[in-house]
């Protein structure tokens, strides 16, 4: 299989694709076009590890410099894609190129949400998707600085905890009623939100940011119910909105998303999006969503790649995402929409912790907090919807495996 296979966006999911339409079989031509600085890199660290100056930039790669040569692939970094022509089968480039493709990814990924207050663009407020942005944010954290991060989702809270264990003072400010909201269940966020405050971090729930205050740069946050907390640095880290603007002007269905099926294929003949741009039917969880894992990025690309090398195979695998915020590894399998309970086991201390969701005695989801033994044994719950016995759901000591075999 040939032909010119181009791939908008240099991330996780773009690898991916390219890396599997190689080893598929694609024997054509391959360019890679990102528009950061960098060869593609994983982005999960930028928040623990690199943040936390534990590894070095190098480490970040998804692969090594010589992967490209070696699979033959040409890779355009800092060049942006401005506009796809669909029916001429080419993009333009920033630089002022035109390229044909016989096949197109689109790979672009997604932005940080921006915050719509007076004081938003003062000095100090800061933002977290690249290595760029890290890098502008670790310098400013040093032992003793004042922190606010808006927003207490995995980012948000990741970022707090590598703050406070390098003495930061962090205070937390969140506009739902508690951490993590969007994603899990009040018994893992009161864990979490109990381990933060242990560590000295100040989370306030119900707490909607109006304004950042300072002459140029930023000296505090202010809050609705009209609490001004001083500090030195700002990170809002409200969610992502996803890079969908090619798509749309090219008159793809891109509502939260660009819309795909289970072999990453958007209604245009030749174009396939994977990773955080796409939203898509997902055959185990039920509904439509948007994911924005890493694993959704792989099995994506992968559906992507295998396409490209005309040996189509769907995505059809469980979802799971994970976070570590101190000595606590959060891994979450299948997704919590519409459960009608949850059953918690362990006690959150040496027994560690699982919050399994149900819909209708089916587990649909798990949170599992330093027990990645439910972890495995819960994705295979999951992908088999089974129906499984409260108590032994509850009982830290039962094998749950048994169930999902
Ligand atoms: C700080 C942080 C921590 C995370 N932690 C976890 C975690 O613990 N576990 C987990 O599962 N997931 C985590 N994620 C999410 C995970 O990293 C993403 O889901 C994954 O990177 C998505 O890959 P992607 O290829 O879709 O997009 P991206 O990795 O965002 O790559 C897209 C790339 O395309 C570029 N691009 C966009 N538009 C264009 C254009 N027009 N032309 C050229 N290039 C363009 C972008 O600049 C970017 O480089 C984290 C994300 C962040 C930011």
């Amino acid at each position: 299989m040939g032909g010119h296979f181009v791939v908008a966006g240099g991330g996780q999911a773009a690898v991916q694709a390219i890396d599997t339409a190689r080893r598929a079989g694609f024997d054509g031509r391959i360019t890679l076009i990102g528009d950061e600085p960098f060869l593609p890199y994983q982005r999960p660290p930028l928040s623990k590890k690199y943040l936390a100056g534990e590894i070095e930039r190098e480490r970040l790669s998804l692969k090594p410099e010589s992967f490209y040569p070696s699979r033959d692939v040409e890779v355009l970094t800092g060049i942006r894609v401005v506009e796809l022509g669909l029916g001429r089968r080419t993009v333009e480039t920033d630089d002022g190129r035109s390229l044909a493709y016989d096949r197109l990814l689109l790979a672009t990924g997604g932005r940080p949400r921006r915050i719509d207050v007076p004081g938003a663009e003062l000095d100090g407020v800061h933002y977290l998707r690249s290595i760029a942005d890290v890098d502008s944010l670790a310098p400013r954290l040093g032992p003793g600085a004042r922190l606010v991060i808006v927003g207490a989702g995995y980012i948000g809270l990741e970022v707090a905890a590598v703050a406070a264990v390098r003495g930061v003072h962090v205070t937390v400010l969140e506009a739902a009623e508690r951490v993590m909201a969007r994603v899990v269940c009040p018994e893992t966020a009161a864990l979490f939100a109990a381990r933060h405050a242990a560590a000295g971090v100040d989370v306030r729930c119900g707490a909607t940011v109006t304004a950042f205050r300072g002459a140029e740069r930023i000296g505090a946050v202010e809050t609705a119910d009209g609490d001004l907390v001083t500090c030195d640095v700002a990170l809002v880290a409200i969610g992502i909105v996803p890079n969908v603007e090619l798509a749309t002007q090219a008159g793809l269905d891109c509502t939260n998303g660009i819309l795909v099926d289970g072999f990453a294929r958007t209604a245009a003949e030749g174009v396939s999006a994977a990773g955080d741009c796409t939203r898509h039917r997902h055959p185990i969880v039920g509904a439509e969503i948007r994911l924005e894992s890493v694993h959704n990025a792989l099995e994506q690309g992968k559906a992507a790649g295998f396409d490209a090398a005309a040996d189509p195979r769907a995505f059809e695998d469980v979802p799971w995402f994970w976070s570590d915020q101190y000595e606590l590894k959060l891994q979450i399998a299948g997704v919590a929409l519409d459960y009608d309970s949850v059953v918690v086991r362990g006690d959150g201390a040496e027994q560690g912790f699982a919050a399994y969701y149900l819909a209708g005695g089916h587990v649909i989801a798990v949170d599992a907090v330093n027990r990645p033994r439910d972890f495995l044994a819960a994705k295979k719950l999951v992908a088999r919807h089974a129906r499984v016995p409260r108590e032994l759901l509850a009982d830290a000591d039962a094998d749950l495996s048994a169930y999902g075999v």
